[in-house]
């Protein structure tokens, strides 16, 4: 996917610092950051959204899981706490059309939304 903004950071054509990185997934750090600690996990694979990946065989979305909370303990925030968000579609305010996860912490976030 050529003109895929996240496909272009996970191939390495767009030079990212990665925060973590496996043969399936890559963390890099959100360029508007909306705590101290802002992380997005992506898939290297293009996934549109968590919809997309539910619909794959295999055990990509388990992996995705473990993946993330070794990001988070990185980050240093696995024990004070951290929030996991993604965005689906329109109403869920979905910008780029590549599965992401914010992993966002390093304060107190306070209430969701
Ligand atoms: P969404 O609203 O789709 O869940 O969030 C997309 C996120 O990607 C936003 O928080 C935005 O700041 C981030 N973002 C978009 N383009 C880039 C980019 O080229 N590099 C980085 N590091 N973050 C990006
Ligand atoms: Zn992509």
């Amino acid at each position: 996917m050529d003109d895929c903004i996240f496909c272009r950071i996970a191939s390495g054509v767009i030079p990212s610092d990665f925060v973590l990185e496996d043969a399936d997934f890559v963390a890099f750090r959100d360029m508007h950051p909306k705590a101290p600690q802002h992380v997005l996990v992506i898939p290297r694979e293009h996934i549109v959204s968590l919809n997309e990946l539910a619909e794959l065989p295999g055990t990509l979305g388990d992996r995705l899981l473990r993946f993330m909370v070794r990001v988070a303990e990185i980050c240093g925030v696995k024990q004070s706490g951290y929030r996991v968000l993604t965005n689906v579609g329109p109403d869920g305010g979905q910008e780029v059309m590549h599965l992401h996860f914010h992993i966002l912490g390093g304060e107190n976030l306070g209430d969701f939304r």
